[in-house]
């Protein structure tokens, strides 16, 4: 059976600390309960994979507040230059701040369903 992404992903973060751990190892190979027995580690663990919802950016609408980028816990707004570029979804869990504390008036992110989205991406692969 292939491992599933969350599988793939704590297999990634155990590996990075644990150099025992093969490269095709499946979730027996991880410790009871998938402990991550110390710090240093989020960079290898892709959070993203938790997501349920997405957030959606208009770049029409923004007005560059940067309300979005200061409190996303992932850090996964992108600003260059005062102004946002977008969201890097690989380690956005999907909370939904960024859409909270967006200007009610501004109304430049939403949030919307993974699976809309995946499916998107499905159709426009073919
Ligand atoms: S949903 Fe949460 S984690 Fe994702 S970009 Fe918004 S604030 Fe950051
Ligand atoms: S909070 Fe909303 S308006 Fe402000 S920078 Fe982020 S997306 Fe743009």
């Amino acid at each position: 059976m292939t491992p599933s992404s969350q599988t793939k992903n704590l297999l990634k973060t155990h590996r990075a600390l644990d150099k025992k751990i093969e490269p095709n190892a499946g979730w027996r190979d991880l410790p009871i309960g998938a402990i991550i027995p110390r710090g240093g580690t989020a960079e290898q663990f892709a959070t993203g994979d938790w997501r349920t919802i997405r957030p959606v950016w208009s770049a029409d609408k923004c007005i560059n507040c940067h309300r979005c980028w200061l409190y996303c816990p992932d850090m996964s707004w992108v600003s260059r230059d005062g102004r946002i570029r977008g969201v890097d979804l690989t380690f956005c869990k999907g909370c939904g701040i960024c859409a909270n504390v967006c200007p009610a008036k501004v109304h430049a992110i939403e949030m919307h369903p993974e699976d809309d989205s995946k499916a998107d991406e499905a159709a426009k692969e073919g």
